[in-house]
């Protein structure tokens, strides 16, 4: 009882300090959002990483900086470089680690005012990256400087990284350093990544992806003869009719246990992404008839965790050859372009368990544990870092990621520090 009282005490205090950042936690997000770290192509990655850097080392943590040299995109007018902060305890004991990505997408059209300012209006903060995700940074960097503010006794140790390339799979990022080892045990025992997936849920993993490019041959002809060649574009044709008649109504019957927001993610799904053929789009004048000797198409396809991935490739290479079986002259070949597999950390692991007690706790609802649509680099720190006590949660709303006119509630990211702060106590073995 009297230890409750005092963690109660504790907890009391700790809430006050976090409200009473408030206002340096908004500025602390615009500095951040008005560092344009747009990728492609990774522009003011170090500028970035320095800020965060610098403001981490006068608040006690040690800060070690790591480029990813010959990763995709490095070189030196645009270095992959990533900063690690961390902070030890006075007694040892477990790592919670927040992983934060400092790259934003570009701006876009539509915004009705710049997005590289961090204008507030209406208890809103504006601009590109606000929810994804220099509004969660901000929130995890507050909630652990008021930690050690308040002088708060914890074991083990807490570290915050700001890593670049996300946007673009995180090779330069979390996947470089996780091939490193700072994204495993003894180092690290728990990973929290504030991407936006709204202040009341605890997002558990992702579904998988696979990037492929399929070719079809043909062989070139004069236009006005094209008996004379053998079409490419035709024999693409066929595939995609094949897609349509049989492909796509078999995905829709591919359901998920996963529970994947939006609602209509909780199946299998394939985008055809980009397709070209015959003239090369970038001629001048006029096109030259032509009979086209090759077809290319790019396909997204997502996949479920009741899906194996050696068979989510077969369904497409076996409608392929069933092509090349029954159409005359069909020649093809097929490239992989990426593959991540799905991720979903067990609801009952301690860091799903935490957070979502500390969201019941702070505001008051029943927290919604979700599976992110899209991969992100928890997918690194499950497969290379082999660490699975790893969740999403920041203070981000998902539907405003990549659009015009985007923003962070204020108040969701003053919740969500006392979220992230509470809970990094309780994996750090306070008892409440
Ligand atoms: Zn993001």
């Amino acid at each position: 009882m009297k230890i409750n009282m005092k963690i109660k005490k504790l907890m009391n205090s700790l809430f006050k300090r976090i409200e009473s950042k408030c206002d340096e936690l908004i500025s602390f997000t615009q500095e951040l959002v008005q560092i344009p770290t747009i990728n492609p192509p990774g522009d003011e990655y170090t500028r970035c990483a320095e800020f965060l850097g610098n403001r981490l080392k006068k608040s006690g943590f040690t800060v070690h900086y790591e480029r990813a040299t010959n990763t995709p995109g490095d070189s030196d007018r645009y270095p992959r470089n990533n900063i690690i902060a961390r902070i030890e305890g006075k007694h040892s004991g477990q790592c919670v680690h927040f992983n934060n990505h400092l790259d934003v997408v570009v701006p876009g059209t539509g915004w009705t005012m710049d997005p590289f300012k961090g204008i507030i209006k209406d208890g809103k903060i504006y601009g590109r990256g606000t929810s994804d995700m220099k509004g969660g940074l901000a929130a995890s960097v507050i909630a652990m400087e008021a930690i050690i503010e308040e002088n708060i006794n914890f074991s083990g140790a807490i570290e915050i990284s700001g890593t670049v390339d996300e946007e673009t799979g995180g090779f330069g990022g979390v996947a470089f350093l996780a091939k490193k080892g700072f994204f495993s045990k003894p180092r690290v025992d728990h990973v929290i990544i504030p991407e936006p997936l709204n202040v009341d849920r605890v997002c558990l993993g992702h579904r998988g992806v696979w990037w492929s490019e399929v070719e079809t041959f043909g062989r070139i002809a004069h236009g006005s003869m094209p008996f004379l060649g053998d079409s490419a574009i035709r024999h693409m044709t066929a595939f995609l009719e094949i897609l349509e008649q049989k492909f796509f109504p078999l995905l829709e019957q591919k359901k998920t246990k996963m529970p994947v927001v939006p609602e209509e993610a909780k199946q299998s799904s394939l985008n055809l992404q980009a397709l070209h053929g015959g003239e090369n789009e970038t001629f001048e004048g006029m096109p030259s008839p032509c009979v086209p000797d090759s077809c290319r198409l790019i396909m997204d396809r997502r996949f479920l965790i009741e899906e194996d991935i050696n068979e989510v490739k077969a369904e497409i290479t076996n409608l392929l050859d069933e092509l090349s079986n029954t159409r005359h002259n069909f020649r093809y070949q097929i490239k992989d372009i990426m593959e991540f597999l799905p991720t979903m950390t067990e609801k009952n692991s301690p860091v799903v368990k935490i957070f979502s007690d500390s969201i019941r706790k702070i505001l008051n609802k029943t927290p919604k544990h979700v599976i992110s649509p899209g991969t992100y680099d928890q997918k690194h720190i499950a497969r290379i870092g082999n660490l699975h006590d790893c969740i999403a949660y920041g203070p981000g709303i998902l539907d405003l990621a990549h659009q015009p006119d985007e923003y962070i509630v204020i108040d969701d990211m003053l919740a969500s520090a006392k979220v992230m702060a509470l809970s990094t106590l309780k994996l750090l073995g306070l008892k409440s």
